[in-house]
């Protein structure tokens, strides 16, 4: 394998472990942990995902452990903000060796190194994975070289993980690569854990691209890539890391079954007791009312009276008659069929026959983004689509709304109902994954719970369960209160989940010095 030749410049500190150190350290002290992601915020972003890569290795390197960071450099990144390594990193493809530069930031509001992949070929494209429901027809190749090339950088930083934390079948390899390529090497002593983000997407390619991951065609079977024909990539990263989450403890339970698991339940089941759900936590320096620069009014639980401010604004913002009494429900996410967005559409007339507005930010499926534009031609006098991405936006609708709509089909953890509940906006969900780990359902006698929950993916559950909100809003104004009391003072910071990933983290460095 080519020795990588990447000299980090001073500002870089090279870690300073030998490799023999790693392999006599029975239980480290301090853990030294590589995060392996396709996105990460604030720098490249389409989902979830890359909240969770942009604050849990803060929460991590707040524990004392030394993590870094590894992502692919994109397009429209803030590259002159980025410190370029010396030298070059040669990536080990099928073609022969890329090679690449390395540019190094630090995650905002910390010391937590990011190195960024420089290869333009792959990289230096509109999209992160493809133009919206499309996929770049060379994934595979654009991936294999980020998984392999994470594992490059260590070896030019003379970084000896015990831990490589991957996410997604965009990462899915690297279990793989420790268990085969870096055989004998420092490398092959890493734990791997590989997390679910969302099981939707697996990495899924014609089993004729194996030769692309480098890994012979002996790999292409049944307990490793291949599956009903296809190579699976997420299956082989089940088989092959040391142990397994996902985020949130429901979510852990739901992909073991045939109605979640889409078609890897099976695999995931055999490796039931390696699996642990792992609520994400918020960021909350971002996502906080008290100091959200996008807001037009501070709030918190014990100065709530900026939310009025916030609500009138974004109504003014949205066209609607401003106005304190009327229920103001928010809506942002991706428009596809995981977010329950068109069982919505055909409750909506129903809904919408009610004294009620409506806000929608997202972008995703074109259908979705027609029949929402059409609605808000036809219905601009309550309900407004804003049919493109801005975070701004997305702020002051989780501040300005009452109540916020999830109609999820699955919800693997889900960042915007914990993001609502934090700024007093109370989330009606579906139970389902992560909502159900987030939000308690309203009790009418008591006035118990933080929003309103509902079991069946249909219109008319979902019609019935906003006018429950609706008639709790207009005949029940006190328990809108508590809730949202309640809500407020729920507790999602990632200092939570830090600890239990510490605590996974060193079981797996146990089982893997074990094996
Ligand atoms: P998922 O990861 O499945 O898309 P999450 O609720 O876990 O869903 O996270 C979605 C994240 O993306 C949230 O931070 C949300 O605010 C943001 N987001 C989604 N769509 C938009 C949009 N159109 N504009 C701004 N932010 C968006």
């Amino acid at each position: 394998m080519p020795r990588a030749k990447t000299k980090p410049r001073k500002a870089v500190t090279p870690a300073a472990t030998s490799v023999e150190a790693a392999r006599i350290e029975a239980a480290p002290a301090k853990l030294k942990v590589l995060f392996v992601a396709s996105e990460c915020a604030p720098f490249a972003k389409t989902g979830g995902l890359a909240d969770v890569a942009g604050a849990l290795p803060k929460a991590l390197h707040a524990r004392g452990i030394d993590v870094r960071v590894v992502m692919p450099l994109y397009a429209g990144m803030p590259w002159s903000d980025l410190e370029v390594l010396d030298g070059v990193l040669g990536v080990p493809m099928y073609w022969g060796t890329a090679h690449a530069r390395v540019r190094v930031g630090k995650l905002p509001g910390s010391e937590v190194p990011v190195y960024c992949l420089e290869y333009n070929r792959y990289f230096d494209r509109p999209y992160l994975y493809g133009p919206p429901s499309e996929g770049y027809p060379d994934n595979l190749e654009r991936f294999t070289f980020l998984s392999r090339g994470s594992l490059e950088v260590c070896k030019a930083l003379g970084f000896v993980p015990d831990v490589i934390h991957c996410n997604d079948w965009q990462t899915a390899l690297v279990p793989v690569y420790v268990d085969t390529v870096e055989w004998a090497q420092p490398l092959h002593g890493a734990a791997t854990i590989y997390s679910i983000h969302n099981l939707a997407y697996q990495g899924v390619f014609d089993g004729g691209g194996m030769f692309i991951t480098g890994l012979g065609r002996e790999h292409f079977n049944p307990t490793e890539f291949e599956h009903f024909g296809a190579l699976n990539l997420t299956k082989a990263a089940l088989r092959h890391s040391t142990l397994l989450s996902t985020v949130s403890p429901t979510y852990a339970r739901e992909i073991q079954t045939p109605e979640y698991g889409n078609g890897l339940d099976g695999v995931l089941a055999a490796r039931s007791g390696e699996l642990e759900g792992i609520l994400n936590g918020i960021d909350v320096d971002e996502w906080n009312p008290a100091a959200d620069r996008h807001l037009p009014a501070a709030f918190d639980v014990d100065r709530p009276q900026g939310k009025a401010a916030c609500k009138a604004a974004l109504q003014k913002e949205a066209g609607f008659p401003v106005r304190a009494d009327v229920p103001l429900f928010g809506i942002v996410g991706r428009l596809t069929p995981q977010k329950g967005f068109d069982v919505l559409a055909h409750a909506l007339d129903r809904i919408l026959g009610w004294d009620v507005q409506i806000v929608l930010l997202g972008t995703g499926d074109d259908d979705a983004q027609r029949f929402f534009a059409y609605v808000d031609a036809h219905r601009g006098d309550r309900f407004r689509a804003w049919l493109r991405f801005d975070n701004g936006r997305a702020h002051r609708i989780e501040a300005g709304a009452d109540f916020f709509l999830m109609p999820s089909r699955f919800e693997p953890c889900g960042l915007n109902q914990m993001y609502s509940l934090r700024y007093g906006t109370l989330p009606i969900v579906r139970a389902t994954g992560g909502l159900v780990d987030t939000v308690t359902n309203y009790d009418e006698k008591t006035a118990e719970g933080t929003g309103f929950v509902f079991a069946d993916l249909h219109p008319e559950a979902l019609a019935n369960t906003i006018g429950w909100a609706v008639s709790t809003w207009f005949d029940r104004p006190g328990h809108i209160q508590i809730m949202r009391d309640r809500a407020m003072r729920q507790d999602f910071s990632w200092d939570r989940a830090g600890r239990r990933y510490e605590d996974l983290y060193r079981r797996a460095v146990s089982l893997r010095r074990s094996r």
